[in-house]
């Protein structure tokens, strides 16, 4: 069975590319991983080693280098055979050995998933942070990882069901999106394809029928387009490289249909092109004949040649309406600036030593994995947090916003001027006062939009305000801005610190409804504190924020009293189990047409009988019949959203047009029921009005947001909650 010279196929591309020490290496690594995964057999029956190959097999297919082939055909030598890592270095030398266990260590990570001691989520972060700083101190590691996944997936009917979910569920939560920032782009839709084909296998086959078919339907007129393009440009001396039609992915198709709530076989059927030019400076000029030749469809035009995004990805985006009146997608891009975006950090191995890999390319590289180096040193004594942190700032779709001098900044989606001063400088945000937004006055807590130039106003003494700290309002939306922000208050002196502590500890428990100071001895005691005076100054540090005292301290009460029960439980035909609330204590049943799915916007009808059907919003069912007083707008909870406790809240305001409407609007987002409402006319000359509230409450977090956002709004004087007990203490005071 051993066979002592391998005659694979596999040592030919190796050889291809090679030096020969390192074709030493890899056929060495080759022996050894052979012979020691010996007899061992896949769940398909294949020798075990057929795994390691394939994985070794991509690696070399993206030409890279000797140490990281011989640790991907070493992979799983360590954990499943007698073989260890000391011995692997003994043989194979330091850099391979390193590479190997790396890779060996992100699998305990998978352990407790099967063992099942951790939550979904608690999976997904640990694995996150191994996969971060195993990135961060050799991004093959983690290549070799991501093409690890990549051949367990394509494999993967051998497993067993639930596992098989497991797998898909964490390829689309952590590996394609990894995939993804890393610019592997060809990788992450392969991920994705073969994740949607375990997860919602039906939906991947009309998918990929109908792409299919569509790809042969548009095959005639694309020729016949792309002839066109090639003879316009030609006739204006831009050279055209190459046409290709890039057909929308699967995962994407998916993506669109499910959040339009479209059924599954309307794929868009918009004609789409890529056109390959011989330098940027022709891409452009390529566009310019081109918007001259066919309408350009306005606001469709993006260029990510001048402003690349941070994965590699290059390209000018166009979207135009050919003559023949169909709406057609174009992009124009270098071979070069292809092949990168096709390959992402691969292509620093790619084109290694070619004239295709530019400084500038290792730049992008080298800045990416220093920027999550950075986010991942930031609090080390917080590891959790951080790399949910990282994931949220790095997974986050991207915009780019300008300085007043032009330089670029990319920052996460959502994010507010406040945090583009702090991602100038820490000092420009902490002195930040205003922010003026393509020469208008900006909020400070507002998203910024693709393309805004934002100029950020400082005020010499300024310091950080504690709101913006505040997690519940929307001044800061990256880790990185919240850290450095934070920093600002270490360096109070403890006696000020101690002094606003206990002021920032007064006012959250008074919206609490516990005013009194002696209730701090308890705050104390709870977060493990001998005196209020070290708590006091630990809030001051802002190393304990507002929030997390808040809902500590509601959590240990919440269960004081029993809940009510508000949401009803639901079965899709495949089993799952749903929960949905807003529907009273009725009977619900899914409907078998439209599938609803948690996240879609769903409606109830009520039938005769009062039972009631879940339908996704427009439903083709009852398109056309819309009895009135038969729907109930619904909502999916999630579980343990099913109970909820009634909260009585008082909030003191100075009247003014719109404040109740913001209210109600804040309380829709929040999903909260509002069981009563009731507001006091003013009652003596200084316009002060009294609304008191009744909420149906899911969990502490949400009431804290509730009560901080509604604290937040212009004109509201104070929030405070009060005892549920007895009728509403505000029908006495008329
Ligand atoms: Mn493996």
């Amino acid at each position: 069975m051993y066979d002592p010279l391998p005659q694979d196929p596999f040592f030919a591309l190796v050889g291809s590319y090679l030096s020969p020490g390192e074709r030493l290496l890899v056929r060495q690594a080759y022996e050894l991983a052979r012979r020691e995964h010996g007899d061992q057999r896949r769940k398909s029956g294949e020798p075990f080693f057929t795994h390691p190959l394939s994985v070794a097999t991509y690696l070399a297919q993206y030409r890279l280098d000797g140490a990281a082939v011989a640790a991907a055909l070493l992979h799983d030598v360590a954990e499943d055979t007698r073989v260890s890592v000391a011995d692997i270095e003994a043989q194979f030398g330091p850099a391979v050995a390193q590479l190997v266990d790396g890779v060996t260590k992100l699998k305990d990570v998978s352990k407790g998933v099967a063992q099942a001691v951790m939550t979904a989520e608690e999976i997904r972060m640990a694995s996150l942070h191994k996969l971060f700083e195993a990135m961060t101190a050799d991004v093959r590691v983690v290549i070799i990882k991501l093409f690890d996944r990549l051949h367990n997936m394509s494999t993967i009917e051998y497993l067993p069901p639930a596992k098989q979910t497991m797998k898909a569920e964490e390829t689309l939560a952590v590996y394609a999106p990894l995939a993804n920032r890393l610019g592997m782009w060809q990788l992450k839709n392969e991920l994705e394809g073969l994740a949607l084909e375990v997860l919602d296998n039906k939906a991947y086959s009309v998918i990929k029928q109908q792409l299919e078919k569509l790809r042969h339907e548009q095959r005639a007129t694309l020729d016949t387009i792309s002839q066109e393009i090639v003879a316009w440009l030609t006739q204006a001396h831009l050279p055209v490289r190459n046409v290709l039609h890039s057909p929308e992915n699967i995962y994407t198709s998916y993506q669109a249909i499910t959040k339009a709530a479209k059924p599954i076989h309307s794929i868009d059927h918009t004609l789409r092109l890529v056109v390959l030019l011989e330098d940027a400076p022709s891409c452009y000029l390529a566009l310019g004949r081109l918007h001259e030749l066919w309408r350009p469809i306005p606001h469709r035009f993006d260029d990510y040649i001048a402003v690349p995004r941070n994965n590699l990805y290059r390209a000018l985006h166009t979207a135009v309406i050919h003559s023949s009146g169909q709406p057609l997608r174009i992009r124009l891009r270098t071979v070069d600036m292809y092949e990168v975006s096709e390959i992402g950090v691969l292509a620093k191995w790619v084109y290694a030593n070619t004239p295709l890999w530019s400084k500038g390319i290792t730049q992008q590289v080298d800045a990416l994995l220093a920027s999550i180096s950075e986010e991942m040193n930031q609090e080390p004594e917080r590891p959790g947090t951080s790399v949910q942190n990282i994931v949220e700032d790095l997974f986050r779709h991207q915009i780019v916003v300008y300085s007043p001098r032009g330089d670029v900044f990319e920052l996460p989606q959502g994010a507010t001027p406040l945090d583009f001063a702090y991602a100038i400088h820490s000092e420009v945000g902490n002195h930040c006062r205003a922010a003026l937004v393509n020469d208008y006055n900006y909020p400070l807590d507002k998203p910024l939009q693709d393309g805004d130039q934002v100029r950020i106003l400082t005020a010499d003494r300024g310091h950080p305000h504690r709101q913006w700290l505040n997690e519940d309002l929307d001044y800061l939306t990256t880790h990185r801005a919240r850290t450095k922000a934070r920093r600002w208050f270490r360096r109070l002196s403890r006696i000020e610190a101690i002094e606003q502590g206990q002021k920032v500890l007064e006012e959250e428990m008074y919206l609490l409804g516990h005013a009194a100071d002696h209730f701090h001895q308890s705050v104390a005691t709870l977060f493990g504190f001998d005196n209020p005076a070290e708590l006091y100054y630990t809030i001051g540090r802002a190393e304990l924020l507002p929030v997390t005292i808040s809902v500590k301290v509601l959590a240990a009460e919440w269960h004081r009293e029993p809940l009510m029960d508000v949401g009803g439980r639901v079965r899709s035909e495949e089993g799952e189990e749903f929960i949905i609330t807003q529907a009273g204590h009725r009977r619900l049943h899914l409907c078998l047409a439209c599938r609803p799915r948690p996240g879609d916007s769903i409606m109830g009808l009520i039938r005769v009988g009062g039972n009631v059907t879940v339908h996704r919003e427009g439903c083709h069912t009852f398109r056309g019949e819309m009895p009135a007083g038969r729907f109930l707008k619904l909502a999916w909870g999630a579980e343990g959203t099913r109970q909820v406790r009634l909260v009585r809240l008082r909030v003191d305001v100075f009247d003014r047009k719109g404040l109740l409407f913001e209210m109600a609007r804040l309380l829709h987002e929040e999903n909260v029921n509002i069981k009563s409402i009731l507001t006091l006319e003013p009652h003596d000359q200084d316009g002060q009005v009294v609304i008191m509230l009744e909420l149906e409450v899911v969990s502490p977090r949400q009431l804290v947001r509730i009560l901080h956002r509604t604290q937040a709004l212009t004109n509201v004087c104070s929030v405070r909650c009060l005892p549920a007990e007895g009728p509403m203490p505000v029908m006495e005071r008329g």
